[in-house]
């Protein structure tokens, strides 16, 4: 089984449009979004829902009544966590659950409890297994969230003897995008000719390079900045990095997204041409 990362130094490259087209040209795969923190492929593809899973993130302090009110507690988190009261109370957003109170309280008023951070789906459009998952606000542990929706797709692609699992990436560079990326077969970074879009790009290809994964880029809206675009290809260039293909600027991109469907299945787009060939491309690096 092959495991295919799309990802992007930033949001907003055009990385789930890429993603939602690809997953329309390979056949025999499950999807995985991975972009926990404001997924949006199930918008595209409108999937029926299986099954939903409750994520639990970590530990947080909570106090009971038996509080004596001694502050104790305040005094010890590093976190400023604990609100004066009677009883004493926890802001469970600034709690990082590490249970120095629990152990300082004199009266034991204290207990650390499982933390719901999340939720993840399994879900089907037509016959395809989607898993996604949404980070409840507030809530840091995405890379464990990211975790679980790439398990649960591991799960369906073995249940369901799938060849290929296509994984639309958490963009940036922090712990959502290192768990998208993490025992790939191959990486596809999306990039954008704008003033960003190169040290973007260096900064997500230093990443994927960190972890050894195979990859190609992309430029997305390629002829919007034709001096940008061949900044990229210049640079691509002197690292040695393969560019799959560049995406021109298309309106039926857009119309496409208002529809909920993949561009690509609109044979006058030149936007999905060019998503064709570079499908052509990664199948190459997949063989
Ligand atoms: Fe209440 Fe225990 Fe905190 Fe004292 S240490 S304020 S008893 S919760």
């Amino acid at each position: 089984m092959k495991q295919i990362a799309i990802v992007s130094g930033k949001g907003g490259t055009g990385k789930t449009t890429l993603s939602g087209s690809l997953s329309y040209l390979f056949d025999n795969h499950v999807m995985a979004d991975c972009d926990v923190d404001a997924p949006n492929l199930h918008l595209l593809m409108k999937p029926e829902t299986l099954e939903i899973h409750e994520y639990i993130g970590g530990k947080k302090a909570e106090i009971n009544d038996t509080c004596i009110a001694c502050g104790i507690c305040e005094r010890t988190c590093r976190f400023d966590a604990i609100r004066p009261g009677n009883p004493y109370s926890v802001d469970p957003y600034a709690c990082e659950g590490c249970g120095a109170c629990v152990l300082t309280c004199p009266i034991n008023a204290i207990s650390l409890n499982d933390n719901r951070s999340g939720v993840y789906y399994l879900s089907k459009v037509d016959d395809l297994p989607l898993s996604h998952a949404l980070l409840d606000p507030g809530e840091e542990t995405s890379g464990g969230l990211i975790a679980e929706v790439r398990k649960l797709a591991l799960k369906a692609a073995e249940d369901e003897k799938r060849e290929t699992i296509i994984i639309d990436g958490s963009p940036g560079i922090g712990c959502a995008a290192t768990s998208s990326i993490t025992g790939a077969n191959y990486v596809v970074i999306v990039a954008e000719p704008t003033v960003s879009g190169l040290h973007d790009l260096d900064r997500i290809v230093q990443t994927v390079r960190h972890f050894r994964r195979k990859f190609g880029i992309v430029i997305n809206k390629f002829d919007l900045n034709l001096d940008k675009t061949q900044e990229i290809i210049d640079w691509c260039k002197k690292e040695n990095i393969e560019i799959l293909g560049k995406i021109p600027f298309d309106p039926m991109v857009r119309e496409a997204t208002i529809k909920a469907e993949p561009v690509v299945i609109n044979e006058n787009s030149k936007a999905a041409k060019a998503i064709r060939e570079i499908y052509k491309k990664i199948k190459d690096q997949l063989s």
